[in-house]
């Protein structure tokens, strides 16, 4: 039998350009997010910090899914206040979305509300985390609750309730494929909060990066966009966040100590040409380095020497 031609159809593939441009504009997060800081390897939460390796890029169709997870929000929303829920999806002395920050500012997250008026408990403030899952994730969630379905999703809860003082969040999600509804107290646990807190403090102050959480095949690692960098020695980025000049400092700001200048966050992503990168970074061993001449050699796994910085002396 012939083959019949693939259909094609010029209006889906400006669709299809036009929300992955859409998706190029958005700034990359330069903070630790509250979202992320549940994730088991802090190897890979320094990397994302550092900015070390292109984010992960998404076609088309995963970006609007991400976008449907968005809109339903507000759907879940829409509901609980037609169950008589007093919902505050904005911060009303900003007007804007909830934000909590941390650790002078280089840890953020964005609450999706806090409610007054849930049934079970009118009085009692709590904490809107709203999330959709597709219905494999939505059977493991209804059978062994958020903590072990979802423990991301507890963490970034329990960072949020400690933040902004509140002792209880409710947990709404929703089956995509089904549009049944599930919904779980959780609450507060200081204990957890301070420890997620100090994860991110010490990612934040980290100049080397974490011990690795599995061997290059292993299920932890096979799936981590991090991989390339971590496993299989492909370089790092290079601009002032991979550099071992560059130091945080308050506000959510950036520091050069080689020029002693804030960075801004254009400057931050340009770099100078006296960049040198933070040897842990670099896929192999430091064994020299030159003070005067601001390089540092390196025997690479590979076997080869490499001297970072030689490009800007043969300049
Ligand atoms: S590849 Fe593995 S060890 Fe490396 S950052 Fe990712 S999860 Fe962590
Ligand atoms: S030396 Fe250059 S690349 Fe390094 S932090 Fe300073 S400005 Fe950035």
């Amino acid at each position: 039998m012939v083959a019949l031609p693939e259909i094609t159809s010029p209006t889906l593939d400006a669709i299809e350009a036009a929300v992955v441009a859409a998706e190029a504009l958005n700034p990359r997060r330069g903070y630790i997010g509250a979202s992320s800081i549940g994730n088991p390897c802090e190897r890979h939460l320094f990397y994302q910090f550092r900015m070390a390796h292109e984010p992960e890029r998404f076609p088309g169709r995963i970006l609007r899914l991400f976008d449907t997870g968005h809109a339903e929000e507000v759907r879940m929303i829409a509901w609980l206040r037609m169950a008589g829920v007093d919902v505050q999806d904005v911060d009303p002395e900003t007007g804007d979305q909830w934000e909590v920050e941390a650790l002078e500012g280089h840890f953020k997250g964005h609450l999706d509300g806090i409610i007054t008026g849930l049934l079970e408990a009118p009085k009692t403030p709590h904490l809107l985390e709203c999330k959709t899952h597709n219905a494999k994730s939505f059977a493991q969630l209804k059978k062994h609750g958020v903590a072990v379905a979802k423990p991301e999703h507890v963490a970034q809860m329990q960072v949020y309730m400690h933040l902004k003082s509140l002792t209880r969040a409710v947990y709404l999600a929703k089956n995509k494929d089904t549009d049944e509804l599930y919904l779980e107290r959780v609450h507060n646990d200081q204990a957890h909060a301070l420890q997620l807190l100090a994860k991110a403090e010490r990612i934040r102050d980290a100049n080397d990066a974490p011990e690795r959480i599995g061997d290059a095949d292993s299920f932890a690692c096979k799936f981590c966009d991090s991989h390339p960098l971590c496993h299989g020695g492909a370089p790092a980025l290079r601009h002032c966040r991979t550099c071992m000049h560059s130091a945080w400092d308050k506000d959510g700001c950036w520091h050069c100590l080689r020029h002693d200048r804030e960075l801004t966050v254009e400057d931050q992503r340009a770099g100078c040409p006296n960049h040198l990168y933070l040897p842990s970074l670099v896929n192999g061993e430091q064994i020299d380095a030159d003070e005067k001449a601001e390089t540092v050699t390196y025997r690479m796994a590979d076997g080869r020497e490499w001297v970072d910085g030689q490009e800007r002396t043969a300049a």
